[in-house]
């Protein structure tokens, strides 16, 4: 059954000065109509740090099957509840063991989901049916004024249609869920640019299930341990159970097909170019996602890139940089006319891993090693 949503959208700027905490904002007009909006069920789009979110009440199951008929998101695909203070634990959690009491002392508010076993008060619709519930403190003054002047934890999946790259703009959740959402609220561009690092913290040794911006480094400088579920790591084929569903989804694809070429400069590079060239060779319209460095590599080496579309996503050198910019990247090549589309590796390190994460998502696996 497809659930037809047709909805009078606002878009709402929020004026954000500089250094403005969510205090300064929680009781401004624009804040206050969000947040009853969401009190009332409503859909309200809205910046954190790593991407847009698309935000119901949590605990309110209808509201929350609004949020999958808006976004075309299979029911079985868990949101993140996201709370404004660590106390709100208490209705979600029947009890916050000591480690996930460390990590939100640690990394909250921040990129860090974790996934704990649920509380009654959650709906099965919000946990797609799961026994566990994945919670997160964003850090981002509008998203912790909205949560706070809402007063309920608020269910939020990235705020883009299923299947496309997350919103790390609001004109990108524009694009994407105009007439399906109540309000659109415009906090600027994302600092982070991907998705929270999801770590199941319901054993004894915590598990990444998703990649994101908090590093297994800093993770592991806190609390020892962290392992990586292996579905994380690449070409294993996904079927059967996995432990984070939306793991077994084609994410991020972009329109066009992508290959993902690994490796290090300079073959790298060397790789790269002489792929472009072949798929020119055959016809086709070539996109490149690629560093900084290797748009120096062409210039060194009066190599005319002219013809190809190129999305910049910063230094190889720079993991955060990197982050910030993929999913505007992706965005962008899918606005012109290309028909295959390259991918330059990164390192895999820090933040490093989720870009190359989200890259080989984009590239539906489809690996070549320079
Ligand atoms: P999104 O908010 O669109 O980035 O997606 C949320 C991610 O968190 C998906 O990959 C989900 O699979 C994951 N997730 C949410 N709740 C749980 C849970 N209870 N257990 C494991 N993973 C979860
Ligand atoms: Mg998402």
């Amino acid at each position: 059954m497809e659930i037809k949503v047709q909805k009078d959208t606002q878009l709402r700027q929020v004026a954000v000065p500089p250094g403005a905490g969510p205090e300064d904002l929680l009781n401004t007009p624009v804040i206050q109509e969000a947040a009853k909006v969401l009190r009332q069920g409503g859909l309200v789009a809205f910046p954190t740090e790593t991407v847009y979110g698309l935000g119901a009440n949590g605990l309110d199951s209808q509201a929350v099957a609004g949020i999958f008929a808006a976004k075309g998101r299979p029911a079985d695909n868990p949101l993140i509840l996201h709370i404004a203070a660590v106390e709100t634990l208490t209705q979600i959690v029947p009890e916050v063991p000591p480690l996930a009491r460390r990590l939100a002392q640690v990394f909250w508010p921040g990129p860090l989901t974790i996934v704990l076993p649920k509380g009654p008060a959650v709906p099965d619709v919000t946990t797609g049916g799961l026994d566990t519930v994945a919670v997160r403190m964003p850090d981002h003054p509008v998203a912790l004024a909205l949560l706070a002047a809402a007063g309920v934890p608020v269910a939020a999946p990235s705020a883009n249609i299923s299947g496309r790259p997350s919103p790390t703009e609001a004109a990108h959740v524009v694009a994407d869920l105009q007439g399906k959402v109540d309000i659109i609220l415009d906090g600027g561009p994302t600092s982070v640019g991907v998705e929270s690092t999801v770590l199941d913290c319901t054993g004894p040794v915590p598990v990444i299930l998703r990649p994101g911006g908090v590093s297994k480094e800093a993770l592991e400088e806190v609390v020892g341990t962290v392992e990586l579920d292996p579905h994380v790591q690449g070409r294993k084929e996904i079927d059967g159970p996995v432990r984070s569903p939306g793991m077994k989804y084609r994410h991020y694809a972009p329109k066009a097909p992508a290959v993902l070429v690994r490796g290090e400069p300079p073959e790298l590079f060397r790789r790269l170019t002489e792929l472009a060239r072949e798929l020119e060779a055959q016809g086709e319209i070539v996109g490149l996602m690629v560093s900084r460095e290797m748009l120096e590599y062409w210039r060194k080496q009066n190599i005319d890139y002219s013809h190809w579309q190129i999305a910049s996503m910063g230094s190889r050198t720079d993991p955060s940089e990197l982050a910030a910019n993929i999913y505007r990247c992706l965005r962008d090549l899918d606005e012109t006319n290309v028909t295959r589309i390259i991918l330059e590796g990164v390192p895999a390190e820090g933040v490093g891993l989720a870009v190359m994460n989200r890259l080989q998502k984009a590239a539906a696996n489809r690996i070549i090693d320079a």
